[in-house]
């Protein structure tokens, strides 16, 4: 059975695309440690991060490069946190998170934003990722 994230990607369920490619897709979390957290993730299902063969890790770690970077030119922060945990959806994701202190990356407090903030902040990281990947 296809996973969540797999069923996002595709388009079967809803979520908040910030970028994607024939490879990779990127979209905010549902539940932000901080306000513009995204998620990116191999269209490929394969549960555990280190088991990608190394072209798959080089391009999804490229792709999270070219994602951070746009969100850092539009997000408020000192710098984009990453983070691999994988311990509740068994699709390999790498957290990108705005951080300006360490305690912004607490994944024990996490947030639920009004949909419109939401839209607004992926629709921001999006038009930059295509700005700077034109
Ligand atoms: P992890 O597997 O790295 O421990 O955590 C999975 C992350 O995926 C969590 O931060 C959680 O908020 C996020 N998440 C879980 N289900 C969904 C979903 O259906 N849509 C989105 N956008 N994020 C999700």
């Amino acid at each position: 059975m296809a996973s969540i994230f797999s069923k996002i990607a595709a388009g079967e369920i809803p979520s908040y695309r910030v970028a994607s490619d024939d490879r990779y897709y990127a979209f905010l979390d549902i539940n932000p440690v901080a306000p513009g957290h995204v998620l990116v993730i191999p269209r490929k299902e394969v549960s555990y991060i280190f088991d990608l063969d190394n072209e798959d890790y080089i391009g999804l770690q490229m792709m999270a490069k070219r994602v951070a970077k746009a969100m850092k030119a539009v997000m408020p922060c000192e710098r984009i946190g990453v983070a691999v945990i994988g311990l509740e959806v068994p699709h390999t994701h790498i957290h990108l998170i705005p951080i300006t202190n360490e305690g912004d990356m607490n994944f024990a407090n996490k947030l639920s934003l009004d949909p419109k903030e939401m839209e607004e902040i992926a629709a921001r990281i999006s038009a930059e990722y295509d700005r700077q990947n034109a």
